[in-house]
This record gives structure tokens, C-alpha cells and sequence, in this order.
């Protein structure tokens, strides 16, 4: 397939496919579609190897956000039942940390929910990292606190924080319709403080919100644009209590093909299988492997996520091998450790938007009976990442 072989050889030469290439790949059938995780998975051990990164989430404050992010279930008004606490004492979010680490994860992300941070907040975050680096000196942290006011990145990056996230997730034009708080222009500035302030950006989005292929294409683009280190992509968990509560719009090989789409216009950053891999890819999530080169283990914010063990025997299973802290993740161009191509290829090689192309067409056949989202905690009293 021309496509394909094009869209390698400028993956191999990190080029920028072009808007046609990068929707044609969303476009391509299920008969196409071996050959599609082919191509990208060229790409992927190009820059990668078989290497896969894993990262564990620790929410250090849970629900009761003052945002309207309509995918969110810790938005203002979601009816979702979400464990909702607020900040975890710093020995409380290095405990859970080292859980995470224990389990072979080497960057810890530590979120809270709301719009941004108070300079108070920066503060307590910034304690937090110190208890973490004092337990696991080479755990990288990555911080996802919301919009950043002028000097917290730099904060941050003075507290030993490695990182920072804040997505895009979703297109600039239909980013009105999934959150009306706040802007994709505010998003883009606080990952450009988080860059300025020397973190390593990560930034990504959301799938399965009713967006268009074009849509999908545009913030992609835009996220190339900006350049990240990682790119996590999620795939929407319809919580009840959103509104957003309806929208299965996936099927595994959709949520493939945007896989690929993502490691052809990325092709040596990080890209992440993010949340929702489990409640949309199922069986097929090894697949997914060959595109992206990092993972999270264990939970998500506010929905479970599969057994860590389960995790860590598909990655075997399928042939690939968990990243050491002895590895820099990123190739040497992109300031990682590594100056040549890993080798193992050959020089051959997330309430809907409206827009003006109609939603996937494989829609339809979203098997909604095969799954159901668990809520973190559900009826316990778990400890949060238990
Ligand atoms: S995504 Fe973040 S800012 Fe938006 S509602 Fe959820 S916790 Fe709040």
C-alpha cells in the first residue's frame, strides 16, 4: 500500500505526514487493518524498540472541581459516584507512589483536580516530590495540576518535578462544546509555561467524544506543533453522571487506527495508551503495543483499570519488555540517552462536537455489552490506588 510505505519512510525521517495521509489512516478497513499496525509498529521500534514505559497515577485530590469538562467525572456538577477527597498528605501520596514503582512503573503522575493551582498548592505538591524522590530517587514525577499562573512551572522544576501534563484533548474548534470554563488557548499556554520552565511537556487527548476524523487529525497536529516529550491518548470512559454518559463511539480497531495515526505524526515521542485502553481495545490491547511505547499500570483517576500483573504478562506475552530506570525512554535527538535508532527496524523501513464531516462510520458497531466501567473504590474504603 503506497500509503503506508510513505507514511514509514517519513516516520523513519521524523517528517510530518501530510492532513490527507493522517486521515487516510483513519479511513483505511478492517481488512487493511494488520497491515496498518504494521507500518506504525515499524516506526515505533524504530525510535523505541520493544521497550515499553510504565506510569502509575496517583490523585492526589479526587472530585469537586469547579470545571465543566463535559468527559470528566470530577466536573462541577457530574453526578458520577467518584471517591472525592482532597489533597493527599505527602506521605500518604509517596506511599502510593512507591506502590506504583514497586510494580515496575517509572514515572509517577500526580493529578488534582481543579482549574489550577494556588501558589499554596504549588507548595504542598512540591513536598510531596521531595518525599517521593527521598523513597525513589529515580522515579521521574510528572505533576498535572491544572493551568499554571507565571512562575509555578518554574516551582515545580525547582522541586524536582521532571514533567508536566496538561492535554489538549480535543480540537481547538469543537473545544467549546466539551468545556465552556475554560479555553484550548489557555491549555496550549500552560504547556508552554511547563516547557519554558525546562519540564518535560507531556500532552495528549481524548478520543471518542463524537469528534470527527478531522477533528482528531487537527489536535494531533496541534500537539506536533507543540512538541511535547509524550502524548497520552485516552479513549473516552462514558461515566455515569457526565454528559457524556452515552457516547460509545469506539470498536477496537478504531481506537488502533487512531493509534497509528498518532505514531505516524509523533513518531519518536512517547505516545501513551492512556485511559479507557481497557473498556475499548479489550482482547485487542497487546496490538496496541506495537504502536505505543508506554502504558499506565494499575487504576485510573476514578475508574479501575486492569490488574497490574495483567499488564505486565501481556507485555511479556506479547513479546515486548518493560523500560528500566538503566534506559532513557526518548532518543538522543530529542535529549534522551540514546543518539542512534534502536534498530530492530529496517531503513525500509473523548457533549458531541458538531463539524462538517459526519462521525466514524464504525460507530455502529460499538459493543457496549462487553464491558462495564468499575468506579475506584466503588463501595469501599479503599485506600485511593489500592
Ligand atoms: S478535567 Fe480537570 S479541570 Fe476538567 S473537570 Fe476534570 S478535574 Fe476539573
Amino acid at each position: 500500500m503506497d500509503l503506508l510505505n510513505t507514511l514509514v519512510e517519513k516516520g523513519l525521517r521524523r517528517e510530518l505526514p501530510s492532513r490527507e495521509e493522517a486521515l487516510a489512516v483513519l479511513a483505511t478497513s478492517d481488512d487493511e487493518l494488520l497491515d496498518v499496525v504494521a507500518a506504525a509498529g515499524k516506526v515505533r521500534r524504530q525510535w523505541f524498540g520493544r521497550r515499553v514505559k510504565l506510569n502509575y497515577l496517583v490523585n492526589l485530590k479526587s472530585g469537586l472541581c469547579p470545571e465543566d469538562c463535559s468527559y470528566c467525572s470530577q466536573r462541577l456538577g457530574s453526578k458520577a459516584e467518584i471517591l472525592k477527597y482532597t489533597w493527599l498528605k505527602p506521605d500518604e501520596a509517596s506511599k502510593a507512589a512507591a506502590a506504583g514503582v514497586a510494580g515496575g512503573a517509572k514515572r509517577v503522575c500526580l493529578v488534582a483536580s481543579g482549574r489550577g493551582p494556588t501558589d499554596r498548592d504549588v507548595e504542598r505538591v512540591s513536598q510531596t516530590i521531595g518525599a517521593i524522590k527521598e523513597e525513589n530517587a529515580d522515579v521521574e514525577v510528572c505533576a498535572c495540576l491544572g493551568l499554571l499562573s507565571e512562575g509555578q512551572a518554574e516551582r515545580l522544576k525547582a522541586a524536582g518535578a521532571d514533567a508536566y501534563n496538561h492535554n489538549l484533548n480535543t480540537s481547538e474548534a469543537t473545544y467549546g462544546d466539551i468545556t465552556t470554563t475554560h479555553t484550548y488557548a489557555d491549555r496550549v499556554e500552560t504547556v508552554r509555561h511547563a516547557q519554558g520552565a525546562g519540564l518535560s511537556a507531556c500532552s495528549g487527548l481524548i478520543a471518542g467524544m463524537g469528534e470527527s476524523d478531522a477533528d482528531l487529525v487537527d489536535v494531533v497536529f496541534g500537539l506536533r506543533e507543540l512538541d511535547p516529550d509524550s502524548v497520552p491518548v485516552n479513549f473516552l470512559i462514558p461515566f455515569e453522571g457526565t454528559p457524556l454518559a452515552d457516547e460509545w463511539n469506539l470498536t477496537p480497531q478504531r481506537a488502533l487506527r487512531i493509534l497509528a495515526m498518532v505514531r505516524f505524526v509523533c513518531p519518536d515521542v512517547e505516545v501513551r495508551l492512556a485511559g479507557g485502553r481497557e473498556v475499548h481495545l479489550r482482547t485487542m490491547q497487546p496490538l496496541a503495543l506495537h504502536l505505543v511505547n508506554s502504558i499506565f499500570l494499575g487504576d485510573y483517576l476514578t475508574s479501575e483499570g486492569q490488574e497490574g500483573k495483567a499488564d505486565l504478562d501481556m507485555i511479556a506475552d506479547a513479546g515486548f519488555e518493560v523500560e528500566g530506570t538503566d534506559t532513557t525512554t526518548l532518543p538522543g535527538h530529542r535529549g534522551g540517552g540514546c543518539d542512534s535508532p534502536c534498530g530492530s527496524a529496517p531503513a525500509d523501513g473523548a457533549e458531541p462536537a458538531e463539524s462538517a464531516e459526519p462521525a466514524v462510520s464504525d460507530n455502529a458497531s460499538a459493543r457496549t455489552d462487553l464491558v462495564t466501567v468499575r468506579r475506584r473504590g466503588a463501595g469501599t474504603d479503599l485506600a485511593p490506588n489500592a
